[in-house]
């Protein structure tokens, strides 16, 4: 597959891995090989494998941390890119903190409180990249990322460095601009408040303890399955209908939380979405309410 594209990743000094197992870089820990995995460092490297990829005709995707995906048991063909490097910097100067797409969001949370600064306590615990919370409009216990944002700057179709506004990052509940079009978040912008330190330090620790005691975190999964349906909340739908605890293979619907499905052991992406499909049928039935799929399934290529 891809004849002779190894060397040409030699050629341009690419950090990359070949046949890597989607597995051990999604939250889910599930998912056949990516043929490539390119990690890169900056923007120019960015710009480098993704005009290669179009040069050899060879299909790439970005991933963030992977915690929002369900990667197909026959893996991605072509190139998985993720951003590390000096796309991981922060930065902060006022109230004002300028994050690299592939920091930690956890790590950000972190670094607001340390400067005092108040308005992320609610992504302390989400376990995705700050490209991914963006892309996402990544939320929980009343905040979302659409509180904080003043903008994103990303790459767009044709390899140009552009910027969205607040307005025209268009979030809503877990949509964004970025949704519509082929765009690569490089880094993002954010307002916060002069806060106190312990206050922010202890809403964060409140907060962690509640996805703790509620969350199968002892489980890979990738968080909530489905989006919130208008008017009720989707894990209380699947236990009105006594799917808790249904199982298809090695993906149950979490005993813990009925809105996550975790993986016992060796689930694979076809059990999640068999078991995916008998949630939304039985709680169609027997509510009226259709669920949709918060997660994103990566299709797999023969
Ligand atoms: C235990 C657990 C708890 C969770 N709790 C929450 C929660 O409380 N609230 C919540 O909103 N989510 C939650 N999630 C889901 C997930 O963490 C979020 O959706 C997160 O924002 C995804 O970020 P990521 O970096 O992992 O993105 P990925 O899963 O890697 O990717 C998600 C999508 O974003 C795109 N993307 C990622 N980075 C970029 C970029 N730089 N530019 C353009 N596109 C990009 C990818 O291509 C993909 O389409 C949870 C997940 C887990 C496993």
């Amino acid at each position: 597959m891809f004849s002779n594209f190894s060397k040409e990743l030699d050629k341009l000094n690419l950090e990359y891995k070949k046949d890597a197992p989607m597995k051990e870089h999604t939250s889910f820990k599930i998912g056949g090989n990516a043929d490539y995995f390119v990690s890169v460092k900056n923007t120019e490297e960015l710009k480098t494998i993704i005009s290669l990829c179009r040069d050899k005709n060879v299909p790439y995707m970005l991933i963030g941390n992977g915690s929002n995906l369900l990667v197909d048991d026959e893996g991605i063909r072509g190139v998985v890119i993720r951003l590390e490097g000096d796309f991981k910097e922060i930065r902060i100067d006022g109230d004002f903190i300028e994050a690299g797409a592939g920091a930690s969001l956890t790590k950000l949370c972190l670094d607001a409180w340390k400067a005092s600064l108040t308005g992320l306590e609610f992504g302390y615990g989400i376990p995705g990249s700050v490209g991914g919370a963006a892309y996402m409009n990544a939320g929980a216990y009343g905040g979302e990322m659409k509180d904080v944002l003043v903008s994103c700057t990303h790459l767009d179709s044709e390899l140009n460095v552009a910027s969205f506004t607040l307005d025209e990052l268009d979030l809503n509940y877990r949509h964004s601009a970025y949704m519509k079009g082929e765009y690569i978040i490089l880094s993002v912008k954010l307002k916060l408040s002069k806060g106190d330190s312990t206050a922010i330090k202890a809403r964060m620790d409140e907060l962690m303890g509640k996805r703790m005691d509620k969350q199968p975190l002892e489980y890979p999964s990738a968080g909530s399955v489905f989006k919130r349906p208008e008017g009720a909340f989707a894990a209380a739908l699947i236990e009105e209908c006594g799917l808790k605890g249904r199982s298809v293979g090695g993906a149950q619907v979490s005993e813990k939380h009925s809105g996550f499905i975790v993986n016992k052991g060796e689930a694979t992406c076809k059990d999640v979405l068999d078991l995916v499909e008998i949630i939304q049928d039985e709680v169609k039935e027997k509510t009226g309410y259709e669920l949709h799929r918060e997660i994103i399934y990566i299709e797999g290529g023969k």
